[in-house]
């Protein structure tokens, strides 16, 4: 794995979801030092449950590039543990055969993983760790607080967070950066947008779905303002299946005790913005951005989000050196391209998950143009300008 020489920048994350594990893996491939905090105290809180994810290949193209000491990337290691699939299929709800969508074309934009989510994420992880030169991660913390300083270089670093420790005490961290990649429920968005948290509760998108080594989308007839999670029970499950194909409701009645989880499918507006006014604060993944599953492209993007900012720090430190701009606007200038970088494109894709729920939930099926008749019509939009996408190199 090729890295760049030491940029000088700290930069602190916060979370240990796609999102945050990318952006650490993607700062230290250009240089930057990483403190990266997680309030869960042992990964296996995340990586022990899990349903399935896909890669798409603007995503999996950063894998190939992060590469263990033994030469093997995190791109081959995750195909070893994954399903390669060259085709969709899709079904009629009573288990009738509707049309098959090929992916064979694709392979020209790069590979499209397809695996157990704890798995894959587990495996990024222990990358992350293989940088442990780089990168301190700290487990067991949860961020309460984000601030950030006008940046007089004489005063030290900017930016930082108050973190609370598994004892309960405070600690402040300080660094150059802090990327808030803490999922959904961003405590990072009260400083970039200036709100107070229940002025930005995100909604509900009249959707959950149960998770266990399946997905199965419900309407969600729960309160947002109450939980967004809850154990899924699969006698519940199976009152959503009356009269569906047989396949399906032995699915959900093997899935065993404790391993269905009930989870609301939120949305939010597009944010005004992704950094703070200060410039030294910046939202990634979710955070910034929470995609539907039916985008298949959430974590996708976060990974895209880890790629472009760390390559705005990099460039942004070698226009300081090279055209003399001044030190502390080295980390605002990043953030803000990264901003501009990924707004319209990360929003565009974002919209593709409203667009291929109604597709899949309101098809017309038997009419003069139905999806009988015409069954490309619930196809996946597969599209270059998402999938053929290089954010390094486009960065
Ligand atoms: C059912 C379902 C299926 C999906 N399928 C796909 C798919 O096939 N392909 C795809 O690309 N995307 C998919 N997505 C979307 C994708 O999972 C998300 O977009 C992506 O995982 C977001 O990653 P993230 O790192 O931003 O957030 P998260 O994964 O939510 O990670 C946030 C992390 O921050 C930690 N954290 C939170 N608050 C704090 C705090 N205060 N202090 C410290 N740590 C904190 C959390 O513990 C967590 O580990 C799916 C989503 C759903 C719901």
């Amino acid at each position: 794995m090729t890295t760049s020489q030491p940029s000088g920048l700290h930069i602190l994350i916060v979370g240990a979801g796609f999102a945050g594990l990318s952006a650490a893996i993607e700062c230290t491939r250009k240089g930057h030092r990483v403190t990266l905090f997680e309030k869960v105290s042992s990964i296996d809180e995340i990586t022990r449950y899990g349903d399935i994810i896909s890669f798409d290949p603007n995503g999996s193209r950063a894998f190939e590039k992060w590469v263990f000491p033994d030469t093997s990337s995190v791109a081959e290691r995750m195909e070893e543990i994954s399903r390669q699939t060259e085709w969709l299929d899709l079904f009629h709800y009573q288990g009738e055969f509707l049309t098959r969508q090929s992916f064979a074309e694709e392979n020209r934009w790069g590979r499209r993983i397809n695996g157990h989510r704890g798995e894959l994420h587990r495996l990024v992880y222990e990358f992350v760790k293989t940088r442990k030169e780089e990168v301190e991660v700290r487990l067991g913390v949860r961020v309460v607080e984000y601030f950030e300083s006008d940046g007089d270089e004489k005063k030290g670093p900017h930016a930082g967070v108050v973190i609370k420790g598994p004892d309960g005490k405070m600690e402040k961290v300080m660094g150059d950066a802090v990327l808030a990649a803490e999922g959904v429920r961003s405590r990072g968005r009260k400083l970039v947008l200036g709100l107070e948290e229940e002025d930005e509760q995100p909604k509900s998108s009249g959707y959950a779905v149960y998770r266990a080594s399946m997905v199965f989308t419900h309407i969600d007839d729960g309160n947002i303002e109450e939980s967004w999670q809850f154990p899924g029970k699969p006698e519940e499950a199976l009152a959503y299946l009356e009269g569906w194909c047989s396949v399906v409701r032995e699915l959900v009645k093997a899935t065993p005790p404790g391993r269905l989880i009930d989870y609301k499918l939120v949305y939010r507006e597009p944010l005004p913005t992704f950094v703070s006014s200060k410039g030294r604060v910046a939202l990634i993944g979710d955070a910034a951005h929470p995609f539907l599953p039916t985008s298949i492209q959430g974590a996708s993007q976060s990974i895209e989000d880890g790629t472009v900012i760390a390559t705005c720090l990099e460039l942004a430190c070698q226009s300081n050196k090279r055209w003399d701009m001044s030190k502390e606007q080295v980390v605002p200038t990043a953030l803000k391209a990264y901003e501009k970088l990924r707004y319209k494109r990360v929003h565009k894709a974002q919209a593709m998950g409203p667009k291929t729920r109604e597709r899949w939930h309101k098809a017309d099926w038997n009419g003069p143009e139905g999806v009988w008749k015409v069954p490309e019509k619930l196809w996946l939009l597969r599209e270059e300008w998402l999938l053929g996408f290089d954010a390094e190199g486009d960065t």
